[in-house]
């Protein structure tokens, strides 16, 4: 059995821009009305559809703030008015091949030739065209319907005919229709207007049903394209079907069938081509032993793909720039078109901030069209392959590249580095793992590039490596002139129940819980959170072991300090009880200075325990009658506050100093 997939099936490039446009307004966030479903298949428009994409039958429909998108068929000049009479912001995703046409009648129509239309009149494409003539116009799908035109119009030979079809008209009807015309009229001037796409697709389904035996036609039962299709295939192989999707599949018959050829509308997407490929693949080989690997089956439908000459390149001035666009002087006749898609890797470039009018470009060409005189180009493609030469050889050389963040993805982010789209895993694009990569966004970045597939068009790249070869510099400058008692300007980095460490410029040092406060505290994070700035200064180093002890507190925030400046013996304060035990009370003067209040030194009468009259919390009044600065220990006394009771207090402290003595 053999399975074999028409290389032109699928998306035309006409109708993949219209797709793309009406994505792209959906991804900004727009609010979209097509004029009419954008494709012929409804698969597509529904997908669309889910996507908030609405359908307005005419352009009133369309909300006033929302984008109207004219399909790729095209409008009578007649629509683009009443467009611009209601006001209605829109984009023109006609395929440029079809505008040809509208710009050839017109020019002619005020011309006053006559307009011969090949072509079905109730078509929304030729409807288009027909709305740009403005002199008699006549249409026809037989050679009966011209011979019957050409009988009717008086006085044919002094008039000059303007002849042009229908992008998707069967080319063998128009080539035998011409010759007809061109018997009987000798002054017609005919315009091959069949796109390429079209007639390319149908020769190659045409070739390919006749060496099949079954044939599948994939695409909408409404699409012109799609139609003229099933009829040539089924002209050379009568076992010739049309499906819209995978449910439609003939299976008995594709069971049966030994040759089997597949193509598709040029409204098609590819994911429904590939869904009729794989389920066909797996009822086969559900009755019997296939020869072809599935592999081969993906292999066949990327191949089916790759119509486009990527080895021309050619050097062109930009002439226009549009948001889905951009137009380009190549020095042919053709016009050349870079689609949006086409113009940058990155998925969030403006065409009006990348080029503007006048800039000369390296493109490579992706597909001629010498009849319809357009040339298709990508900007992106020339810029990888070159691109690639360049990461390859950073590969090589470990040498550091710059690149822009433009999407963060799962696992990582992408970085477009001289047009070629480097993958960064998470691991490899902070300093740190757990970082938010939102904030790389939009970022220039330097990174190595860690790994290349040129085949696969892979390339894994690593910022870690830069910043980690940053850090190792840093450190040694550091190390180069660091001593103790050096002060730093440094980021609280990260907490431990032990102390807080700190960036002091591409090192990190630690501040000791016990250092961060005069007073006792539980937690580092009492004084300091990460991504505070703090001024630190290097307590020890340890060069081999590569560690640093970093002092935080300051001499002049010692209390010990404070109490010897500003409390001397014989000061009157008010204090805190903040505990209680037999022989007094301990009162806190400052924070982290407290003094001791003996039970005798509480009242003028006698106490038998202080909880008796004090509790903790209580503010009282009190005179400092002690102060033992080396053994860190002061005497207060309430009752000296009393009259006549300071002396008695001085003596009593006295006592007191000497009795903890004792005890110690
Ligand atoms: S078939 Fe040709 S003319 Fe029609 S939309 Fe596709 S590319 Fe354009």
């Amino acid at each position: 059995m053999s399975i074999k997939v028409a290389k032109s099936a699928g998306f035309c490039f006409g109708v993949s821009r219209a797709v793309n446009i009406v994505n792209d307004l959906v991804d900004k966030g727009k609010k979209v009305y097509t004029l009419g479903p954008i494709i012929h298949n409804r698969q597509m428009v529904d997908k669309l559809a889910q996507r908030g994409v609405r359908i307005a039958d005419i352009p009133g429909d369309a909300e006033q703030d929302s984008t109207l998108v004219i399909r790729s068929h095209g409008v009578a000049k007649s629509v683009y008015d009443e467009i611009k009479k209601l006001n209605i912001e829109y984009m023109d995703a006609t395929c440029p091949f079809v505008l040809k046409i509208h710009r050839i009648v017109a020019e002619h129509s005020a011309l006053g030739e006559i307009i011969i239309i090949a072509g079905d009149k109730n078509h929304p494409e030729v409807q288009g065209i027909i709305g740009h003539c403005t002199s008699e116009y006549y249409t026809y799908m037989t050679d009966g319907e011209l011979e019957e035109i050409l009988a009717n119009i008086p006085d044919k030979n002094n008039k000059t005919l303007c002849v042009v079809a229908q992008t998707t008209f069967d080319i063998t009807k128009w080539k035998k229709s011409l010759k007809m015309l061109q018997k009987v009229c000798t002054n017609a001037k005919i315009f091959d207007t069949i796109c390429s796409a079209t007639s390319d697709r149908q020769s190659e389904a045409a070739a390919l049903a006749a060496e099949s035996d079954l044939m599948l036609v994939i695409g909408g039962r409404h699409s012109s394209n799609t139609n003229k299709l099933y009829n040539i295939c089924r002209e050379v192989c009568p076992d010739t079907y049309l499906i819209e999707s995978v449910k439609e599949m003939p299976l008995t018959a594709v069971k049966q069938a030994s040759r089997i050829g597949i193509t598709a509308g040029a409204s098609t997407p590819a994911s429904i081509i590939k869904e009729v490929l794989v389920t066909m693949t797996e009822e086969i080989k559900n009755t019997e032993e296939m020869n072809t690997e599935p592999s081969e089956f993906e292999t066949l439908l990327e191949e089916s793909f790759k119509n486009y000459n990527t080895d021309g390149r050619v050097h062109g001035v930009v002439v226009g720039v549009t948001p889905t666009e951009v137009r380009v002087d190549v020095g042919r006749k053709q016009t050349g078109i870079i689609p949006l898609s086409e113009l940058s890797s990155d998925p969030n470039a403006k065409a009006e901030e990348l080029v503007k009018e006048g800039d000369e470009l390296d493109l490579i060409i992706m597909k001629t069209n010498d009849q319809e005189g357009t040339i298709l180009l990508s900007k992106k493609r020339f810029d990888a392959q070159k691109g690639w030469d360049v990461i390859v050889k950073a590969e090589e050389d470990n040498e550091i590249v710059t690149g822009v963040v433009t999407e963060v993805v799962k696992g990582g982010v992408i970085a477009v580095s001289n047009g070629v789209r480097v993958f960064i895993p998470a691991s490899q694009a902070t300093a740190t793992r757990g970082e938010d990569l939102n904030k790389l966004l939009k970022q220039e970045v330097s990174f190595r590039i860690i790994e290349v597939t040129r085949q696969r068009r892979r390339a894994v790249g690593s910022i870690r490596s830069v910043l980690s070869d940053e850090r190792k510099k840093q450190a040694e400058a550091f190390w180069a002139d660091a001593e103790v008692g050096k002060k730093y300007t440094g980021t609280v980095k990260s907490l431990t129940s032990y102390g807080a460490f700190v960036d002091i410029g591409g090192i990190d040092g630690m501040i000791h819980i016990s250092e961060l406060s005069w007073s006792r505290i539980k937690h580092p994070s009492e004084v300091v959170q990460p991504g505070d700035t703090v001024e630190v200064y290097i307590k020890s180093l340890d060069p081999e072991k590569g560690k640093i002890s970093l002092g935080y507190k300051k001499d002049e925030d010692n209390p010990w300090e404070i109490l010897k400046n500003k409390y001397p013996v014989g000061t009157e304060c008010e204090v805190e009880i903040v505990g209680l035990t037999q022989f007094g009370a301990f009162a806190r003067i400052i924070p982290g200075i407290d003094g001791l209040i003996h039970v005798s030194q509480i009242s003028n009468e006698r106490v038998e325990k202080p909880e008796d009259v004090l509790s903790v919390g209580q503010k009282v009044n009190v005179k400092i009658t002690a102060v033992d600065l080396e053994k860190k220990r002061i005497s207060l006394s309430m009752k000296a506050l009393l009259a006549g009771e300071t002396e008695q207090a001085e003596e009593a402290a006295a006592e007191e100093t000497a009795e903890a003595d004792s005890e110690e």
